[in-house]
C-alpha cells in the first residue's frame, strides 16, 4: 500500500484513481474540473486543492493528462520540488517522446525516479482495471512501477528505455485509427449494399475482418457490446486526442524515415472530421464522415 498523488481525473484517470483506492492505496487526487473531483471523492480518494498539494507527501505520483504541454507544465510547476525527493513518478498520458524524455531527465536531475507508462484499452478498461501499460524507463524503475500499475491493469509490459512506452503507444494508436476507419467504411458499404448492420457484425466479427474496433468498440449504435456509439459518441476517446496521437506518429515516422501511407490517410481523415466541428466526439464517430451524416 502506497501514498499516491493522482493528477488528471478525466475519462481515463477517474476510473484509474478509483481502482488504486480499491487496491488499498491512499489516493490524494487533483483535477481542474470540479465534476472530476466529486467523482474521485465518491470513489474514496482524498481531494486536494492543487496538484502540488496532491503530491506533497506522496511516495508515488501518477498523472493522466491530455497532452505533452500539460505534462510539462504540471511536472515543472507542481510536481518536481513539491513531491518528496525519491518519489516514483509515473506519467500515463499519451505524449510526444521528446516531452517524455525531457520531463524524465528533469525528474532525474531533481532526484526522482520516473517512467512513461501510457495505456491501451479505453474507458471500459480504465474503469474495469484491465488496461495494458507499456512502460519506458530503467529495469529498476519499471519493477517499482509494476506493483502500482498492476492495480489498474491486466498487463504491464516493459517497452525499453525512457520514451519507449510512448513510442509503442503512438504506433499502436496509428494502427487503431486506420483499423477504426476501415471498420467504419465496411459498415457503411455493407449498408449501401443492402446488408443489415447487425447481420454484417454477426458475420464479420467471426470472419477475417474481425478487430477490436468491431467487436469491443463497434462504431454502429445498437450493434455489439455497449460502446460510445450507444451514447451519441459522447465520452470515450475524443477525436481531438486521436488526432494528437496521429500527429505524433506522423512526426515520428518522418523522423525515422518510415513509410506510413495508411497512417497518413487516417491523419487526414481525422483532421477533416475535427475541422467539421467533431473534435469532441469519440473517435468511432468518424463513421459519420464516411456515411455523410457528420453535419446532422
Ligand atoms: P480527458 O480530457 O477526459 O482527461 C484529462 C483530464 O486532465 C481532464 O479532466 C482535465 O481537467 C485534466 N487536466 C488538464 N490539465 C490539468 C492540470 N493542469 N491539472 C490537473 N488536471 C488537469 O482525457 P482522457 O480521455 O482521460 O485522456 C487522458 C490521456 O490518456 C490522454 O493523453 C489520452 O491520449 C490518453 N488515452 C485516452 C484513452 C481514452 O480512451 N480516452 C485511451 C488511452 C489513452
Amino acid at each position: 500500500m502506497a501514498r499516491i498523488g493522482f493528477i488528471g481525473l478525466g475519462n481515463m484517470g477517474g476510473g484509474m484513481a478509483a481502482n488504486l483506492v480499491k487496491a488499498g492505496h491512499q489516493v490524494r487526487a487533483f483535477d481542474l474540473a470540479q465534476a472530476a473531483l466529486d467523482r474521485a471523492a465518491e470513489a474514496g480518494a482524498t481531494v486536494a486543492g492543487s496538484a502540488a498539494e496532491a503530491v506533497a507527501d506522496a511516495e508515488v505520483v501518477v498523472t493522466m493528462l491530455p497532452a505533452g504541454k500539460h505534462v510539462r507544465a504540471v511536472y515543472a510547476g507542481e510536481v518536481l520540488g513539491k513531491a518528496p525527493a525519491g518519489a516514483l513518478l509515473i506519467d500515463c498520458s499519451t505524449i510526444d517522446g521528446a516531452s517524455a524524455k525531457a520531463v524524465s531527465a528533469d525528474a532525474a536531475a531533481a532526484g526522482y525516479r520516473m517512467v512513461d507508462a501510457p495505456v491501451s484499452g479505453g474507458i471500459a478498461a480504465a474503469n474495469g482495471g484491465t488496461l495494458t501499460f507499456m512502460v519506458g524507463g530503467s529495469a529498476e524503475d519499471f519493477a517499482a512501477a509494476q506493483e502500482i500499475l498492476a492495480g489498474m491493469g491486466k498487463a504491464v509490459i516493459h517497452a525499453g528505455a525512457s520514451g519507449a512506452g510512448q513510442a509503442v503507444k503512438i504506433v499502436n494508436n496509428m494502427l487503431l485509427a486506420a483499423n477504426m476507419i476501415a471498420t467504419c467504411e465496411a459498415f457503411v458499404l455493407a449498408k449501401k449494399l443492402g446488408i443489415d448492420q447487425q447481420t454484417f457484425f454477426d458475420i464479420s466479427s467471426k470472419a477475417t475482418g474481425q478487430s477490436w474496433s468491431m467487436t469491443s468498440y463497434c462504431p454502429v449504435p445498437g450493434v455489439g457490446p455497449e460502446s460510445p456509439a450507444d451514447r451519441g459518441y459522447q465520452g470515450g476517446f475524443a477525436t481531438a486526442l486521436m488526432l494528437k496521437d496521429l500527429k505524433l506518429a506522423m512526426a515520428a515516422a518522418h523522423e525515422a524515415g518510415a513509410a506510413v501511407p495508411m497512417g497518413a490517410a487516417a491523419e487526414s481523415l481525422y483532421q477533416a472530421f475535427a475541422n467539421a466541428g467533431s473534435a469532441g466526439l469519440d473517435f468511432s464517430a468518424i463513421i459519420k464522415l464516411l456515411d455523410g451524416t457528420e453535419a446532422s
